[in-house]
């Protein structure tokens, strides 16, 4: 008898013969130790038959292409040692999507297993202590009456067995209480709850305990390996029937799911950028099929694809027109920066104005820059010279803090010099905002304030984040001032006023979501403000105050947004009119990448009679618009086709011809959302 045992390596699986005496034990999802190499590894059983594909046992090659056929000659197999369960650990569907994942993110089943399953359960370790702080005094939950739309969206999602639904509902028009009505409404079966990284999670993590109290599993990015394990165990042994948890919650290991919720389905935090880079959000789309199950996608500014596969009859569309009690929209009034009168560099005397004005009624405001540091580089006024990162082709961020300068791709520092490093002048000044810089600003201009910031800095220490929510929601914060992380799903019910310091930031990028990113950012952002009994008002700075995005912003306009965007989409034939894999390649050195690449281009040209046979328009390769990250030099690809399948083997076809060229480290992305 043999067994297919798949490792959480980056590989698929290897077969392995099993000894008489474990024959009658031996199942799919159970852990088995093998010998592997020169050692000894734990696996799952991840197939009983020598099915085509897997490879040996004895193969001493691990490497990562799975795509190279079974040597034909016959080799014994090596026995496995042990079966270190005696009943299946991994859910059967679970495998089936670990399948999924590989294949679809042209990755390996090995590398998808790593990612689902906590590394723990391959290491035989014990849980560790469930630590997790949140608030001791779960506040219980208070009975509310749905509203109408809220129970004619619930009883469509009751009503169904299985199937996909948007449920797009304004900012505070209480799609959570759907959800958690609908988890109620499902009885003994279990659900999974993802929500976007960032601890923003606090607040929903509370409105879940209070109302399943210790029958939530939670994942989020805070938890060490033994309390991740702890979670997992739980919802394995059926302990729990909710894991609410950020992208890897989608690998739950329930075995009788019914629902699947994802909350602010937009987030880009969904998609892993490094490793497997996949979608939590589509990998649980795939997951609900699969289980045959219900799965809710919810958001204020849905994601073009999702809106459109909607308005295709692939999600049911649910809707909430109105915020709970009918409460108004926020006002929205844009700030015309090139003509303002200026209080200070970071904020007119508007906005001033009206955050004393706030202040003095007693209320809360929320301002938004999205960019973290001081200021995002220092300048030699004399001879123009600018601070870069010496292995990325980026400037440096300055921290005043630390009164360091930062590289925020690869993390590494310098210190400035007193003097300009290239014509020794004096005149260094420190040009652009962020978000230390607007702090320090508004904490020279508006003393009496109670002022916090939130961005990466701020909150890396474990319950940071926490802490700065609790505060706000104690009113012990006048103006929480931060990054995009200010803009998140909180709901403090005081906040009357949201402010954008620098909306350009984000407005150009080279990237065609960029300004559905903006619109969804913004409208997000003012989604914070007026949820309690007084209005909202929502001030946005900006030097381009024409773009078109502002329209829609100032309306709260999803629809026509969406009208607008979707027809750019078209004109350019991208997503959702069509599907995109990137290819990154790096190089160690410049003049190398021009060399090859070009060469690697030619190839491409004569292969592809055969590509263009599946309408597939590939696109560059070319320098990548972040040129240079940790001294490797980047080049890009992008294939673009409407068949997910065929985009698949092309680029897999790419990735052959370049094999035959050497040794170019390439990295696959299907599906990208960052294209720098
Ligand atoms: P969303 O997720 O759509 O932004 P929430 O679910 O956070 O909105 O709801 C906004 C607020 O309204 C929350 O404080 C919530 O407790 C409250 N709420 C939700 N549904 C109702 C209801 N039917 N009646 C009264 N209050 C409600
Ligand atoms: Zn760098």
């Amino acid at each position: 008898m043999q067994v297919n045992i798949l490792f959480p390596i980056n590989a698929e699986a290897f077969t392995y013969s099993v000894p008489e005496g474990l024959e009658e034990k031996i199942k799919p999802g159970m852990r088995v130790l093998a010998p592997f190499r020169r050692g000894k590894k734990v696996g799952i059983v991840v197939g009983m038959d020598n099915s085509v594909g897997a490879r040996r046992g004895l193969a001493l090659n691990d490497g990562t292409d799975h795509r190279v056929a079974p040597s034909e000659k016959e080799i014994t197999l090596k026995p496995l040692e042990e079966v270190l369960d005696d009943e299946p650990l991994i859910p059967e569907n679970l495998l089936k999507l670990i399948k999924w994942v590989g294949e679809y993110y042209m990755s390996t089943s090995g590398l998808a297993l790593k990612n689902a399953v906590p590394a723990g359960i391959f290491e035989g370790k014990k849980g560790g202590k469930g630590r997790i702080v949140y608030d001791e005094k779960v506040v219980p939950a208070t009975a509310v009456n749905l509203t109408w739309e809220q129970q004619t969206a619930l009883s469509e999602i009751n009503k169904a067995e299985a199937g996909a639904f948007l449920l797009h509902g304004v900012t505070g028009s209480g799609k959570t209480e759907i959800y958690i009505r609908a988890i109620e409404a499902s009885g003994d079966k279990e659900a999974i709850v993802l929500v976007p990284e960032i601890a923003l999670t606090t607040q929903i993590i509370d409105r879940f305990r209070s109302r399943f109290h210790d029958r939530v599993a939670f994942f989020h990015s805070g938890l060490s390996p033994g309390e991740r394990l702890t979670q997992w165990r739980k919802i394995r042994d059926g302990k729990v029937r909710i894991a609410l948890g950020v992208r890897s919650a989608v690998f739950a290991p329930f075995k009788n799911p019914g629902l699947i919720i994802i909350d602010e389905e937009h987030e880009a935090s969904y998609k892993q950028f490094e490793g497997l880079k996949y979608s939590a959000r589509d990998v649980a789309l795939a997951r609900a099929k699969i289980e045959g199950i219900k799965i809710i996608l919810g958001s204020a500014t849905p994601s073009i694809e999702t809106y459109y596969h909607a308005g295709k009859g692939k999600l049911a569309f649910l809707e909430l027109t109105h915020r709970i009690e009918r409460k108004p929209m926020p006002r929205v009034e844009i700030i015309d920066m090139t003509r303002a009168e200026k209080g200070s560099p970071a904020y007119s005397k508007k906005l001033l104005g009206v955050l004393r004005e706030n202040l003095s009624a007693g209320r809360q405001s929320l301002i938004m820059l999205n960019r973290r540091g001081y200021s995002p580089f220092l300048m030699c006024v004399d001879c123009g010279y600018t601070y870069k990162c010496p292995a990325c082709s980026i400037t440096l961020t300055y921290h005043k803090d630390t009164k360091t300068l930062k590289c925020h791709y690869c993390n590494s520092f310098l210190k400035p010099q007193d003097v300009c490093p290239q014509c020794k002048g004096i005149n260094i000044k420190f040009i652009g905002l962020g978000t230390q810089r607007a702090e320090e600003e508004l904490g020279v201009l508006l003393p009496e304030l109670s002022l916090k910031r939130m961005d990466r800095d701020t909150t890396r220490k474990k319950l940071a984040h926490y802490r700065i929510v609790k505060d706000m929601e104690d009113r012990k914060i006048d103006v929480l001032l931060g990054t995009q992380m200010v803009a998140r799903g909180h709901d403090f019910p005081d906040v009357t006023v949201a402010a954008v310091v620098f909306a350009d930031v984000a407005l150009n990028l080279p990237d065609f979501r960029s300004s559905e990113r903006t619109f969804q950012l913004f409208t997000q952002l003012a989604g914070r403000a007026g949820r309690g009994d007084m209005h909202g008002e929502v001030y946005i700075q900006t030097y381009e105050p024409g773009h078109y995005v502002f329209d829609y912003v100032l309306n709260h306009d999803y629809a026509g947004f969406y009208r607008k965007e979707i027809e750019l989409r078209k004109e350019l034939s991208y997503p959702p009119f069509s599907r995109l894999i990137r290819i990154v390649f790096s190089f160690r050195n410049k003049e190398d990448a021009v060399k090859i690449m070009k060469d690697v281009s030619k190839k491409i040209q004569d292969s592809r009679f055969k590509i263009q046979d599946s309408n597939i328009e590939i696109l560059g390769p070319s320098p990548a618009p972040v040129e240079k990250i940790r001294n490797y030099w980047r080049w890009h690809l992008v294939l673009k086709g409407k068949n997910a399948k065929a985009l698949r083997q092309a680029a897999s076809r790419i990735l052959e011809l370049i094999k035959d060229i050497g040794s170019i480290k390439s990295d696959i992305d299907v599906d990208p959302i960052n294209m720098l």
